[in-house]
């Protein structure tokens, strides 16, 4: 996360290290300067603890990166995301139509693909999302070239239903 100086402590840091100070450092970085919390807006100028006085939010000071590097990440996502919703959508439709008369459900061949794929790119989604911290500091080259193997997956996964139903 990036961004906002103060930022809320139930995201992910720590509260305070051990022998850092960091309530100090806070109020010395809010002393005479407006800024509003990240949870509610009041504005904590001069406060000198670590809770918002209006919500009671516990607050941090951070160092946030200029550049997040988010690109590859949000993209990546997108085309995973394309290709699970594609074959989710497909995977309630069998589902339905297992339980109507007249329609073939599960019966047709295309749709164990549906089963297959469907769960597989949940995992991807849910790996994409995970190893963001471990892609990240990679270069470019490899973050945009696993932002591509996203969509091709999302693509194919999406494709591969059509090409064994034709
Ligand atoms: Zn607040």
């Amino acid at each position: 996360m990036n961004g906002g100086l103060a930022e809320s402590a139930s995201d992910s840091a720590p509260r305070s290290e051990p022998g850092w100070g960091a309530s100090d450092l806070l109020a010395a970085f809010l002393g005479g300067r407006d800024y509003p919390c990240p949870c509610c807006g009041y504005n904590l100028r001069d406060l000198t603890s670590d809770c918002c006085p209006e919500c009671g939010d516990v607050l941090v000071l951070r160092v946030g990166s200029a550049h997040p590097r988010l690109a590859w990440f949000v993209t990546g996502l997108v085309g995973i995301s394309v290709g699970f919703g594609f074959n989710l959508v497909l995977f309630a439709w069998a589902i339905v139509s297992h339980f109507s008369a007249g329609y073939p459900g599960f019966d047709q061949p295309e749709m164990i693909w549906i089963v297959v794929a469907t769960p597989m790119l949940c995992a991807l989604v849910v790996a994409w999302v995970l190893g963001r911290r471990w892609v990240t500091p990679r270069p470019a080259a490899a973050r945009w070239s696993l932002a591509l193997l996203a969509w091709a997956l999302g693509l194919g996964g999406s494709f591969a239903f059509f090409g064994i139903a034709m």
